[in-house]
């Protein structure tokens, strides 16, 4: 069963091949014996998940049918549960259990989705490699002591591993397309505004944006279909439309026009990734894509720009934590000072305390113009290289990531070394894009990703490109052996 995708997952619960309780059963099975090793999970929600899979199966023989009705899922854990722990991988949210559900959350269960538990990550989503959790490290099922990713990284190694079909997942300068090319599935950051905020603990609002992982974009469709859409309580969500994203998955993509941006082919790439990425182009063109170079010029300038951007968010964003209302607090405070110094000194770790004093410190007077605002003006130049860029081509092909998954540790005493794992990936969120990355390859043992970038709110085609290479391949289909 776990071999099966989302879609076809959906079939044999409509035609009864199996219930929706044996199928939770199994993949509580399969988290059972694999997440001792993996971490991929911060909580299993056991017991809630049975008895919502009794109800589906109920509703499945009365014949009813919602896109996700029985389907199991799980969450990152950022996005607020109601009556279950949401840590977002944080000794600060150690006991935090909401009182409300995101509205995400709350879309896909009245989707009919199943919910398995709550997937590990960095604290506060702020990492590469899923080593900056209060809960451990999550390790990659395709490599033992190699890194998921990050910040996604329980989700992708979940769904890598087939310990779930399919998860939530957010990303804020890559963290669902980072870590499913290092797990080797598919995911999409959708246009910034196509999916609700609300209850999703934030980390740079500007930027942060939530989307599915799944084996198969086909499945991403599904899931994206069910999270996306206008949401009164999030004042950036947009209010546009949903489009049946399922819907345009048989479109031809012959004519379609994709562009290369020599920015992204340049040195620094590993080359198994660009022989991976070659191949992948081979393949589109077959199907009557074509292929121009583009230039976009400002892309360097993308990540010294978001490690401004995002960590002057976060130190405004995370100053609501002060051991007050909730989150940790310290023992036996001396006095107010002491409360908030010593709450956040033990609540928040290493990562996070570097975001916000680099945040903060960007923020001050006297450096707010050199820095905040010089990185806001080459956050409008990198947009507008995209805006050029699609006036020429339908959307951009490259790679996900630099290289295929690191060593567990590898980067973990450079920061800088760790940041520039998001070069590829930095710019779509810069300026609002959707992105979505899709297996391509293997470099040895490792999963390699390539990434679509398209123009706003054109998930549909990216998806539609994504879908048609997987039906000509069958790097999405390739399992670990040990989880097979
Ligand atoms: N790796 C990037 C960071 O550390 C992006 C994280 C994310 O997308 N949440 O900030």
């Amino acid at each position: 069963m776990h071999k099966q995708t989302i879609s076809s997952i959906r079939r044999a619960l409509a035609a009864r091949e199996y219930s929706s309780a044996e199928l939770c059963q199994h993949f509580l099975d399969r988290i059972d014996s694999a997440n001792p090793e993996l971490n991929a999970f911060i909580t299993v929600t056991r017991e809630s998940a049975l008895a919502a899979a009794s109800q589906a199966d109920e509703q499945l023989a009365k014949g009813a049918s919602s896109p996700l009705l029985g389907v199991p899922l799980a969450h990152k854990d950022i996005f607020c549960t109601r009556g279950v722990l949401t840590s977002c991988g944080s000794r600060m949210l150690e006991n935090f259990v909401p009182p409300y559900d995101a509205t995400v959350v709350s879309r896909m269960q009245s989707a009919g989705a199943v919910i398995l538990g709550k997937t590990n990550m960095d604290e506060f989503a702020m990492g590469s490699s899923n080593e900056n959790s209060f809960f451990g490290a999550v390790t990659n099922p395709w490599g033992e002591g190699r890194v998921p990713g990050g910040s996604s990284g329980g989700s992708a190694a979940a769904v890598g591993a087939r310990l779930v079909p399919g998860c939530t997942g957010t990303d804020t300068g890559g963290s669902i397309r980072q870590p499913a090319a290092f797990c080797g599935i598919t995911g999409i950051k959708p246009t910034y505004g196509r999916v609700s905020r609300y209850g999703m603990v934030a980390f740079a609002s500007s930027l942060d944006q939530g989307g599915p992982m799944a084996a198969t974009a086909e499945d991403c469709a599904t899931l994206l279909a069910c999270m996306a859409g206008h949401d009164p309580r999030d004042s950036t969500s947009i209010d546009e439309p949903v489009p049946d994203y399922s819907a345009s998955l048989g479109d031809s993509i012959n004519g379609l026009k994709i562009g290369l941006p020599k920015q992204y082919f340049a040195a620094g790439l590993d080359d198994t990734i660009a022989a991976a990425l070659q191949a992948a182009i081979s393949e589109l063109e077959k199907l009557g894509a074509s292929f121009v170079e583009v230039e976009l010029p400002n892309q360097h300038l993308a990540v010294p720009a978001y490690y401004i951007v995002a960590p002057a968010e976060c130190s405004s964003n995370l100053s609501r934590f002060d051991g007050v209302r909730y989150g940790h607090r310290c023992d036996d405070p001396a006095d107010l000072e002491d409360l908030y110094k010593r709450s956040r000194s033990e609540g928040f770790g290493h990562e996070v305390k570097r975001r916000i004093l680099l945040g903060t410190y960007a923020l001050s007077t006297g450096y707010y113009d050199a820095y905040y605002l010089k990185a806001q003006k080459i956050r409008n130049l990198i947009s507008r290289d995209f805006t050029t860029a699609f006036e020429t081509v339908d959307m951009i092909l490259g790679p996900t990531t630099p290289t295929p998954a690191f060593e567990l540790g590898a980067n973990s005493s450079d920061p800088v070394a760790m940041y520039l794992n998001d070069i590829y990936t930095i710019p779509a969120n810069l300026a609002g894009l959707p992105a979505l990355s899709a297996p391509c390859g293997f470099s040895g043992e490792l999963p390699i990703g390539l990434q679509l970038v398209g123009n706003y709110f054109t998930e549909n085609k990216l998806l539609n490109v994504a879908h048609q290479y997987q039906q000509v391949t069958d790097w999405h289909s390739q399992l670990p052996a040990r989880f097979a």
